[in-house]
């Protein structure tokens, strides 16, 4: 019996693919995102502490209203406004589930999906499944930033949902207030939805400052916000995020999220509620990485690749075009298997595949391993 695939052309993700390649031959994995050092001892005890004090049974559908105050208290402070944590914020396994749901919470058969390209690979399996019809828009070349007519010319009496990522993955673009600002006058008067994908939302650089859709008045009653304690606490493992939406559409995600995992690790979600009490413990990650990202940035202009420095996230995206024409898949094969430093070829974030001879690294790793990996890049031009 063939069981007739619903995703026929996915295969596994370029990150398992470019993190297994890694280890196969000892390279330096600057490929899939996560952090190369632990998180803060503090957050590690409290998670002993409150397994080992029993809270270890199914919390709350919704997440434990502890830590869906502390993230509303943490929005007001970053974003200006206070969403509701009965009734706008619910705790969920992982960023990826908060798009996945928020997605099914809207998206019908027939129905178009704006996703601008490049785009994070888990937005168009979550549209398809649906049976919603993806419509893709390319970046500006130059910086990744938004063309906002032809977003404009994208739209249809059929698109349901725009799909937006601030801080960008793969490109480190971050969204100004003119880019959210464009956004509301295109989506004003229209019966469109808007999943904003925000997990990189404390990793900002050079005083840039994260702006989520959801601190823009109009746009915040129209507007799934999708975050991930992973990425702000260097814990990837742990799988939770949060999702905060007007409470009318955290009612219909909700039926989602509580049929897709039901709950999220409850230990986890008590050690997160006391370790958020103290705010300096996510405003000091922009700071953190920053000099992460500077080491890298400078120590990049050494290899002959041209870039511009990440304005946020933890990925630097670098173009090699001018140095050879070598596709971007074998040149990530051949910096794994012969330089030792593994990164993701950009070709996989576009749907068909377009090669525009750019590579992404992550630069969330220790300083002696990023001196390491940039001293290896030195190679370059012997494998070009
Ligand atoms: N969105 C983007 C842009 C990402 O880079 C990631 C990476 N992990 C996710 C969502 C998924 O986050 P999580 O691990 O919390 O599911
Ligand atoms: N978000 C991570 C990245 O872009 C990877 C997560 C995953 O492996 N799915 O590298």
């Amino acid at each position: 019996m063939a069981i007739g695939s619903k995703l026929p052309h996915v295969g596994t993700t370029i990150f398992t693919v470019m993190s297994r390649m890694a280890s196969e031959e000892g390279a330096i994995n600057l490929s899939q995102g996560f952090p190369g050092f632990g998180a803060d001892p503090v957050l590690l005890e409290l998670v002993g502490k409150y397994t080992r004090d029993g809270y270890n049974q199914y919390p709350p559908m919704s997440g434990i209203p502890q830590l869906r105050r502390r993230l509303a208290e943490k929005t007001e402070l970053t974003q200006i406004y206070f969403p509701d944590p009965e009734t706008e914020v619910t705790i969920v396994s992982g960023a990826t589930e908060a798009l996945f749901s928020a997605v099914t919470a809207v998206v019908r058969p027939g129905d178009e999906v704006v996703l601008l390209e490049p785009a994070y690979d888990s937005y168009e399996p979550a549209v398809t499944l649906n049976g919603g019809v993806p419509v893709y828009v390319p970046l500006n070349a130059e910086d990744f930033s938004v063309d906002w007519e032809r977003v404009e010319k994208a739209l249809s009496p059929k698109t349901r949902l725009i799909m937006v990522n601030s801080p960008h993955n793969p490109s480190g673009y971050v969204w100004t207030e003119e880019d959210i600002d464009s956004l509301a006058t295109l989506v004003r008067d229209r019966d469109i939805y808007l999943v904003s994908d925000e997990v990189y939302e404390h990793i900002t650089f050079d005083g840039r400052k994260h702006i989520s859709l959801g601190s823009h008045p109009e746009l915040r009653n129209k507007t799934f916000v999708c975050g991930s304690f992973g990425k702000t606490f260097h814990v990837t493992g742990w799988k939770i995020g949060y999702c905060i939406a007007p409470s009318d559409m955290t009612v219909e995600f909700r039926k989602i999220h509580q049929f897709l995992t039901f709950t999220t690790v409850t230990p986890i979600q008590y050690a997160l509620a006391e370790y958020l009490e103290e705010p300096n413990r996510y405003l000091s990650i922009p700071a953190f990485y920053q000099s992460k990202r500077d080491l890298f940035a400078g120590g990049l202009t050494r290899t002959g690749l041209i870039f511009t420095p990440a304005r946020g996230s933890f990925f630097q995206l670098a173009s090699y075009g001018h140095l050879s024409q070598i596709g971007d898949r074998e040149l990530a094969e051949r910096m794994t298997r012969r330089l030792k430093v593994a990164c993701i070829p950009v070709s996989v974030f576009y749907s068909d595949r377009r090669d525009d001879k750019f590579i992404r690294f992550c630069f969330a790793k220790e300083e002696a391993e990023l001196f390491e990996a940039l001293e290896r890049l030195q190679g370059l031009p012997e494998i070009l």
